[in-house]
């Protein structure tokens, strides 16, 4: 059961929605993930306990999210939903946890974003499933003792290094979220392709899993476009050629890059002799959020070796070069 309403990416969420892989075995990819996971659900459906507090971090759209509807289904428990910026008082925490029942889900996105003070209430509702706080103002002020009945802490975050150390010491298990390889990713547009009920083809799937950026929220969003390219410019079946000449019109290059990836390696390439430069000034050069560049964009373009972190900043590295047609420098 879903007890809050569900967000989506791009307001598409009925789709979103049944896109969703339901358990375990649905869920594809992320293999030591699932594998941990699975021993860790299973002790603790057997010893009918509460499954302790799951931390899962990685870049955006690799399934943090989902994975924590997962586990509520497997351990057969409700799940509430959250997320760091929309709890600001004590209060708003306060009402949240008092809906919980006893083995509930209780899911923070952007956990990294929680204010400092409500942070430290979770700390004992984590540990021992109480929390003291104070009631009433000056002369009324009084400490109220809340027990709490025993709850999983599902918590998602793009930034484990901002997360306190009190809190990450509270988790019993800490999975890292990987891109997805093509053969997964692969088999995700696949998935999507049916429950769309959209007509492909195994190269055209390929081509769009290649593209995807190891991220399926991204293979899934392209799927879709190349579906309304397809209904349009051909007879709606997904091929190799439509998939490429979709992405093509999309920007959307061989690599998987898009127009803001190859503006941020073309800015440190021509402003900044290809670095060492650091992630605010190419923020404030291209005039993109530092945030959304160090969060949806970096991760990728370390993991495919375009850019590298050095101590004096980010560096662009020979195969970005190569990549956008520059010659090569020398001192690389
Ligand atoms: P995150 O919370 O990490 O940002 P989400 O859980 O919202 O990512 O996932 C983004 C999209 O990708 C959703 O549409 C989801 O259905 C799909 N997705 C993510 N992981 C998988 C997977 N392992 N198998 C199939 N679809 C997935």
């Amino acid at each position: 059961r879903v007890m809050s309403s569900d967000i989506s990416d791009d307001g598409e969420e009925v789709i979103e929605l049944s896109l969703r892989p339901q358990t375990l075995s649905e869920y594809i990819g992320q293999k030591k993930v699932t594998d941990e996971l699975k021993i860790y659900i299973e002790a603790a459906r057997f010893r009918n306990e509460a499954l302790d507090h799951v931390l899962l971090y990685g870049p955006p759209g690799l399934g943090k999210t989902t994975l924590a509807r997962v586990i509520a289904n497997e351990m057969g428990v409700n799940i509430h939903t959250t997320s760091g910026p929309a709890i600001e008082k004590p209060g708003d925490l306060m009402v949240l946890l008092n809906e919980l029942e006893a083995g509930d889900i209780f899911f923070i996105d952007e956990i990294h974003r929680l204010p400092r003070i409500v942070e430290e209430i979770l700390y004992s509702a984590m540990e021992d499933y109480f929390v003291d706080i104070i009631v009433g103002q000056d002369a009324t002020a009084r400490p109220v003792h809340f027990s709490l009945p025993p709850f999983t802490l599902v918590g998602a975050t793009t930034k484990a290094g901002s997360l306190s150390a009190p809190l990450r010491a509270r988790f019993g298990i800490v999975l890292r979220m990987d891109f997805y390889d093509e053969k997964d990713l692969e088999k995700i547009v696949v998935r999507t392709a049916n429950v769309l009920n959209s007509n492909i083809e195994k190269d055209g799937a390929i081509e769009i899993a290649r593209r995807s950026r190891g991220t399926p929220r991204i293979a899934n969003r392209l799927l879709r476009r190349v579906r309304d390219y397809t209904q349009v410019y051909a007879d709606g079946i997904i091929s190799n050629i439509m998939a490429d000449k979709a992405l093509t019109l999309l920007r959307v290059d061989q690599k998987g890059l898009d127009a803001v990836d190859r503006q941020i390696l073309t800015t440190m390439i021509e402003h900044y002799q290809g670095g060492p430069v650091g992630i605010s000034s190419i923020a404030a050069t291209i005039g993109e959020d530092r945030d959304t560049i160090e969060d949806m964009y970096e991760p990728y373009l370390l993991q495919i070796g375009f850019l590298r972190r050095t101590q004096r900043g980010r560096m662009v590295t020979a195969s970005a070069y190569e990549h956008l047609g520059y010659q090569i420098p020398k001192n690389i």
